[in-house]
């Protein structure tokens, strides 16, 4: 049956409530949220035998969440990934922004868009699925960047097994907006080991090469003859060694800019069977193998998340791209909208 629930969850360190919410869809997959960085929690989907399993890192305490998710399952922004030394210039004015990445600013700061409550203001179930919006006003100056945003997020549980994201965002003063979900996947199901294993399809013949600091450097290279050619199914784990430090680049896709709905990155998990297709109608994807877990972290089935215990693919504007003036423009003007559709979509071989 399709269902959408929301429950209290306990207050955060500065006493602010946080709401939990689950969605059902007509198959059974379920997939739980907090107001506290719009965050996706769990995420439970069929394997080929029909057993539902949670294919998304995270934990069951809000205090974790708190005080040391590594970005687990939340909404990122204000401008997502790094800004070069936390600094542009807009309109002919200098920003300054944290560093929280020396010496760059990492997903949009000290207390980015992950770590605030935001709002609830819808959640439903019909034929066409489950879903709960989120809306949070950044205000202007907020984390240094101008203008205030008025942003929501939309997550639908779609009948054929979809989890759908959908952004907006409208501002009062011209600004960067770059948002993206930051879920880290196992489909073997979390704390099942890393995702080595799972073969990986990327449709992108070129990236985005990154100096010593992660920092793009503004060249757009091939992907042929590198470590980086996923145009066809590859195992992650099978060249992850010749990659520094592991897979963290962001993939520049094949899509044709009118295309609103382009099948970005396909992931397969051989044991499970699970698949998950992501479709999204940004210009980049960025790929990361969870390179900064080391085991510490103790997840939702009390199991230790390993090095690349899970993956992210983040659907994006490039990294930088506002210290960039010939990339995509992510700079929104008031009487504009920003908007961004991106589905994870599950189904078994
Ligand atoms: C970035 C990584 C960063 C990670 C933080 C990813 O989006 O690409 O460089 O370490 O987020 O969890």
């Amino acid at each position: 049956m399709v269902d959408a629930v929301s429950k209290g969850f306990g207050e955060r360190k500065d006493g602010r409530a946080v709401q939990h919410v689950t969605l059902t869809n007509a198959r059974g997959m379920r997939a739980c949220f907090l107001s506290h960085g719009a965050t996706l929690t769990e995420l439970h989907v069929p394997d080929r035998k029909g057993l539902l399993g949670d294919v998304v890192l995270g934990f069951d305490k809000l205090s974790d969440f708190e005080e040391k998710s590594p970005y687990f399952g939340c909404t990122t922004g204000r401008v997502c990934n790094r800004i070069a030394k936390g600094r542009f210039s807009l309109d002919g004015k200098e920003y300054s922004l944290a560093t929280n990445n020396e010496p760059n600013h990492l997903h949009g700061g000290l207390e980015g868009f992950d770590k605030v409550v935001w709002k609830i203001t819808e959640v439903g179930g019909d034929s066409e699925g489950a879903w709960v919006r989120f809306r949070y006003l950044s205000e202007d100056g907020e984390e240094g960047y101008p203008g205030k945003l008025d942003v929501s997020v939309l997550y639908t549980l779609t009948p054929d097994n979809g989890l759908e994201i959908e952004y907006r965002a409208t501002t009062d003063a011209a600004t960067p907006v770059n948002l993206t979900h930051h879920s880290y996947f196992n489909l073997a199901g979390e704390g099942q080991g890393t995702i080595l294993d799972h073969e990986l399809t990327i449709h992108a013949d070129r990236y985005t090469p990154v100096d010593d600091t992660m920092i793009p450097t503004g060249a757009i290279d091939p992907v042929a003859d590198t470590d980086l050619d996923f145009r066809k199914p590859v195992t992650v784990g099978a060249r992850i060694d010749r990659v520094a430090g592991g897979y963290d680049h962001n993939f520049v896709l094949d899509r044709d800019a009118k295309t609103s709905s382009f099948l970005a990155a396909v992931l397969k998990d051989p044991g499970s069977g699970r698949v998950m297709e992501l479709w999204t109608d940004q210009p980049g994807v960025q790929f990361y193998t969870g390179n900064f877990l080391d085991g510490s972290l103790v997840g939702k089935s009390e199991k230790d998340y390993l090095k690349h215990g899970g993956l992210c693919l983040e659907p994006q504007h490039f990294p930088d791209s506002v210290n960039q003036p010939d990339w995509p423009s992510i700079i929104l003007r008031p009487g504009e909208e920003y908007r961004q559709v991106s589905t994870f979509k599950f189904r078994v071989e």
